[in-house]
């Protein structure tokens, strides 16, 4: 389509310049509260476009690495001031391109303000190691190498946290990036990106092209000069990527779904757990990968606990992330909202009880919008598809069991692996939690969603490629070792 408004249309930024796609197409970003609402315009670019910023990036990058570490952190943190001073700004726009509520997107964007000035303080940390050498007249160590031009693709459930927590260790460890944000959220993408330039980042260095997933994502993971890809999104198109980057000696990194357990005992703090899955469930409309979707409660308080969780999911209030007073937005897009409603009737047929929920929101303020209600199944059982697929929605299946071992056994009985919860006072139930658990985060008395900037982050199974992002890990992706043998 052919742009004539007033919002505002974001071009790619491509050798430090604001250009349009060759094509002239353009797509808009829509308000999920309100559909008839547009954020601004995106370039539906090309894969030509995709090879040029490559193109630009590898050329860069023979500069860039050149860098002292410190150097190019001092580039991270006059990013990270730049959008700290646009918090307010960065975060309106993410409420109105992807629903999550205002306080949610500045606790996101002071995230990745934080995540900018971690890893600025990485380009003055150690690289290598000295390993003793069996000739005593030798010298052996590591080096760390950059990989070369980095393709980042990432999802629209964290437009600023995501692509931040993949730039900001590629760049600081020598590596040029191309991101293809997602479309649904690419506005926002496109503010970060200003930040990298307002910070005087050199031409080239960071370079972004929006567009279709099927297009110019796959261009950038299928470029030959592309030497690494990192991946947050679902697991059909990580584990194409993953195929398509192995077969031609990319390193991947891929971080996809979730189906995370909580686990509530008998003797856990019933308040606490009822609190904490409300949280980890419906916050951010369950749209996180980390989101509780399925909770595992022990016979002996099961009564108690439901009906807990029943009257506080009662009183959520759900509408438009910008207004005051709002604790769930809507469903980012109406795809999404389509694949919440379509579990929901998967769960009835199947056999499941709706205790909450089932429905898209009705009422003047919600028509506009793709709502649905916190919903809660109960009766559940493990092979039911509302307890093995990854919703990614505001959706909860209860599970009763008879003791911690059955509990456990749910636990792990689907395909991913990501994180996982247990609530407990007991330290053996603790402790076997923490060993048998297959997951890659695993919490005690906290909630399923949730990650501290400094540690590491991923899954295990079908979660991830199994590499970590974010903490010291992320360099364990974002480069290769080198050993040095010195005589
Ligand atoms: P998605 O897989 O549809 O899209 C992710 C990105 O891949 C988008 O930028 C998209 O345009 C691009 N893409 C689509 N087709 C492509 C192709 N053929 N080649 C290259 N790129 C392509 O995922 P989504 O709907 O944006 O995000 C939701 C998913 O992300 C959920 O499954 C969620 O669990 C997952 N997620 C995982 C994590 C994690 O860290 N594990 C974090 C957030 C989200």
């Amino acid at each position: 389509m052919t742009v004539e408004t007033k919002k505002e249309t974001y071009l790619n930024y491509i050798n430090g310049s604001w250009v349009g796609s060759s094509t002239g197409e353009v797509k808009p970003s829509i308000n999920p509260a309100n559909k008839d609402e547009v954020v601004g315009y995106l370039q539906m670019s090309t894969k030509e476009e995709v090879d040029k910023a490559v193109s630009v990036a590898k050329q860069a990058q023979k500069t860039w690495k050149r860098l002292s570490g410190s150097e190019r952190g001092s580039y991270l943190h006059k990013a990270a001031n730049v959008l700290e001073s646009k918090l307010e700004e960065v975060a309106k726009c993410m409420t109105l391109e992807m629903g999550k509520t205002l306080p949610e997107a500045k606790g996101e964007t002071a995230r990745g303000v934080a995540i900018l000035r971690y890893y600025a303080g990485e380009g003055m940390r150690k690289v290598g190691d000295v390993i003793p050498s069996t000739d005593s007249k030798a010298l052996m160590f590591t080096s760390r190498v950059p990989l070369g031009v980095v393709g980042v693709v990432t999802p629209w459930n964290f437009p600023v946290a995501i692509p931040i927590w993949k730039m900001a260790p590629a760049l600081i460890y020598g590596n040029t990036v191309v991101i293809k944000p997602a479309q649904e959220t690419a506005v926002t993408c496109a503010k970060v990106i200003q930040c990298f330039e307002e910070a005087g980042i050199p031409p080239g260095v960071v370079n972004m092209v929006t567009g279709s997933g099927s297009v110019i994502g796959q261009a950038l993971t299928d470029n030959p000069d592309v030497n690494g890809i990192t991946f947050t999104g679902s697991n059909e198109v990580g584990k194409s990527i993953g195929q398509g980057a192995l077969a031609r000696g990319a390193k991947y990194q891929l971080e996809m779904g979730g189906k995370n357990p909580v686990i509530v005992a008998a003797d856990a703090d019933i308040e606490l757990a009822v609190e904490s899955t409300i949280s980890g469930a419906f916050r951010s409309t369950g749209q996180k990968c980390t989101a509780t979707s399925r909770v595992i409660v022990e016979r002996a308080i099961y009564e108690t606990f439901k009906e807990k969780l029943v009257e506080k999911t009662r009183e959520i209030t759900i509408g438009d992330g910008l207004q005051e007073g709002i604790w769930m937005g809507p469903c980012a897009n109406e795809d999404q909202l389509k694949t919440v409603l379509s579990y929901i009737e998967i769960g009835k047929k199947e056999g499941a009880t709706l205790l909450a929920g089932g429905n898209r929101l009705k009422g003047e303020e919600y028509e506009n919008g793709f709502f649905v209600e916190p919903t809660i199944f109960e009766n559940v059982t493990s092979e039911m598809t509302i307890a093995q697929e990854e919703i990614f929605g505001p959706v909860i299946a209860l599970i009763q069991v008879n003791n911690l071992e059955e509990a456990l056994q749910i636990a792990n009985d689907v395909q991913f692996g990501l994180s996982a919860s247990i609530f407990t006072s007991n330290i053996q139930s603790m402790l076997s939690f923490i060993e048998d658990m297959e997951a890659g985060l695993v919490r005690i008395n906290s909630e399923s969603a949730g990650v501290e900037l400094q540690a590491p982050f991923g899954g295990m199974k079908q979660s991830s490629s199994h590499s970590r992002e974010q903490g010291e890990a992320a360099k364990d992706f974002f480069t290769s070792i080198k050993t040095v043998f010195v005589k």
